[in-house]
């Protein structure tokens, strides 16, 4: 693997970029992402290839489930250097489907670091636990709204970090959006737009799907995010 990882990289240097030399020289000396990615550390969510966006468009942060933690310092370095220093406008939280830290928080796990670290994300579990006991949702429906639910109580806990709420309180990005990816699929379902705000119409219809059309109704309230669009 470590050989095939070097040829990669002859392979991007010969494909992309001599061929894209003024693009590369240009964020070797600067580099101005737009966005700042939030995603799980899953070998198959790379944030890039999913997107097919080019290095020196994403700042980037990966951990287990995608958690945001108030007291993370390495969290809160990435957010401060991205939103303050490189003024990125929008945050994307990326949650996936057949995420093993979701099935972890689903199934309770007994390792030190990975259990404390996934408490994080309790909240979640306790309102999806309501919605699959009502809806009496499959195993799968329940981890992907689980998924769901997650992305969105790690939106609130970034929304709730002093930096992001007193930019929020000037009316200033950054714009948070929740997103889903499947990787059975590679597709995106986008969960919140953070141009307005609101559910997108992919949670909708998840929510319909997975957790009973009275639930869903009853859970569409706008996330609040920036007034700034
Ligand atoms: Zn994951």
């Amino acid at each position: 693997m470590i050989d095939q990882l070097l040829k990669g990289n002859s392979q991007f240097i010969a494909g992309e970029f001599k061929p894209n030399k003024k693009y590369y020289e240009s964020i070797a000396d600067r580099q101005t992402p737009t966005v700042l990615w939030i995603g799980c550390s899953d070998s198959r969510v790379s944030e890039d290839v999913i997107t097919s966006a080019r290095p020196g468009t994403m700042f980037v942060h990966r951990n287990v489930a995608n958690i945001i933690a108030f007291n993370d310092v390495n969290m809160a370095s990435i957010l401060e250097y991205g939103v303050v220093h490189l003024k990125i406008a929008d945050i994307i939280v990326c949650g996936h489907t057949r995420c093993g830290g979701i099935a972890a928080i689903e199934d309770g796990v007994h390792e030190n670091y990975i259990a404390d670290w996934l408490c994080i994300a309790s909240g979640a579990k306790d309102i999806t636990d309501r919605i699959a006991k009502e809806n009496k949702l499959t195993r799968q429906e329940k981890l992907e709204l689980l998924t769901v639910e997650n992305v969105k109580l790690q939106i609130k806990h970034l929304q709730n970090l002093a930096l992001i709420k007193n930019l929020h309180a000037k009316g200033k990005s950054p714009r948070i959006h929740g997103w889903l990816y499947r990787v059975e699929t590679g597709e995106i379902n986008v969960l919140i737009d953070g141009r307005t705000g609101r559910s997108a119409p992919d949670l909708i219809k998840i929510e319909n799907r997975g957790a009973g059309r009275s639930a869903a109704k009853s859970r569409q309230k706008p996330v609040k995010t920036s007034r700034k669009k």
